[in-house]
């Protein structure tokens, strides 16, 4: 196949009139382009520039956290997190989560240790964290999974009484409070992503939120190859750096987050109210004061309903998202480990029964009902 071939292949794709979990949020065109130009007249395109340090300064202003470092990705802000605080032996995880999450903790040679999850929350059981700890343990590693705060307090007084270091992997927690504050504002460090896929995004990118002050230099240190001076390299650091023409789609994203943020409710809303009275059709209980709606997780009675409103869906063009099915405890590269021994009950049941509905500012309320009604359909044959 020659290129203007395949490309035009991949542009048919594009108009096509599927629809899918999310749809990336991109700022208008000639917003952006100002943004270039002066990017072009500065000639200064990485390494710390000015609309990275500008975006670090908006996002504290705007998630009311201090101590924001950018970084490339999520996962590098994870594994970063884990680097900066030292951590060794076993890490206290949830299962249900994205790959980056328990990829992590591998990468940085430490030994995940799954926990079950809460079966309203689907968040991390505090009392199976308490179970798990023992001699090895050093940190627990908990995830605000669709952006819904974990049992932060419970968590706290855990990870107090045993000495453990505490990391929120709030990848899905953009914008999101718990009690009237910031939840980036707990735990040792909290990290951020802002991936094409997530509610606020840089194309790739992400953040660290630290509680320490004294651990900026060293986590600006991990993020720039350990270079101190031009003669100086202190620490054997990654490059994790954000570029600054994705800095420059952040800020031009940022200004429309509460507008896409408040438009997402509306949907989240309609879908729990029409979906409401299905049978046996739960939804995540929601602990935030103050919620994103980054995703619309539902989940069906069984299996079966869960596994055939997917296939429904499908056949109808819309493509809903089994998030985070495997559990992560299942990936291929455990699979010659019985995980028996994790007793994870309920998020071996929530996984098989959970779905992520579309969910994004422009979707229509004529698309919207679509999937309700295929939904009711087909839970009725
Ligand atoms: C998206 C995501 C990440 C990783 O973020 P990237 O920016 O894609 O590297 C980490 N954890 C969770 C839970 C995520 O959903």
């Amino acid at each position: 196949m020659d290129t203007s071939e395949s490309v035009s292949k991949l542009m048919a794709k594009s108009i096509s009139k599927e629809i899918n979990v999310t749809k990336v949020d991109l700022p208008p065109l000639d917003e952006y382009i100002m943004y270039l130009k002066e990017i072009w007249s500065n000639g200064w395109i990485t390494n710390n520039g000015k609309f990275v340090q500008l975006l670090e300064k908006e996002l504290e202003k705007y998630l009311n956290v201090k101590n924001l470092l950018i970084v490339s990705n999520g996962t590098l802000a994870l594994q970063i997190a884990l680097k900066s605080l030292e951590i060794n032996g076993e890490v206290i995880t949830t299962p249900l989560t994205f790959a980056a999450t328990t990829n992590a903790i591998i990468w940085e040679n430490l030994t995940p240790v799954f926990a079950d999850i809460d079966s309203k929350t689907y968040n991390i059981d505090p009392r199976d964290i308490e179970k798990k700890i023992n001699n090895n343990t050093s940190a627990i590693l908990a995830v605000h999974v669709y952006g819904n705060p974990c049992y932060v307090d419970e968590i706290k007084e855990i990870a107090d009484d045993n000495n453990l270091k505490l990391i929120y992997d709030a990848a899905h927690a953009f914008g999101v409070e718990y009690k009237d504050k910031s939840v980036l504002d707990y735990g040792d460090i909290s990290t951020i992503s802002f991936h094409a896929t997530k509610i606020f995004n840089t194309v790739e990118g992400g953040a660290i939120i630290v509680k320490d002050k004294n651990l900026i230099k060293k986590i600006k240190l991990l993020r720039n190859h350990g270079i101190k001076s031009e003669e100086q390299v202190v620490l054997p650091g990654t490059n994790a750096k954000m570029n600054e023409l994705q800095a420059a789609i952040g800020l031009c994203n940022l200004k429309d987050v509460n507008n896409n943020i408040m438009l997402r409710k509306n949907i989240y809303s309609y879908y729990k109210e029409k979906l409401g009275d299905l049978k046996g059709l739960k939804f995540q209980k929601i602990s935030a004061s103050s919620y994103n709606y980054s995703y619309m997780p539902v989940c069906f009675q069984n299996s079966i309903d869960r596994d055939k409103v997917y296939s429904e869906l499908y056949k109808n063009g819309i493509n809903s998202r089994k998030y985070f099915y495997p559990l992560t405890v299942d990936f291929d590269y455990f699979k010659n480990k019985d995980h028996a021994e994790y007793n994870l009950k309920t998020a071996s049941d929530v996984v098989n029964k959970i779905l992520c509905l579309p969910i994004y500012p422009n979707l229509n309320i004529t698309e919207i009902n679509r999937i309700i009604a295929i939904i009711e359909r087909t839970l009725k044959t």
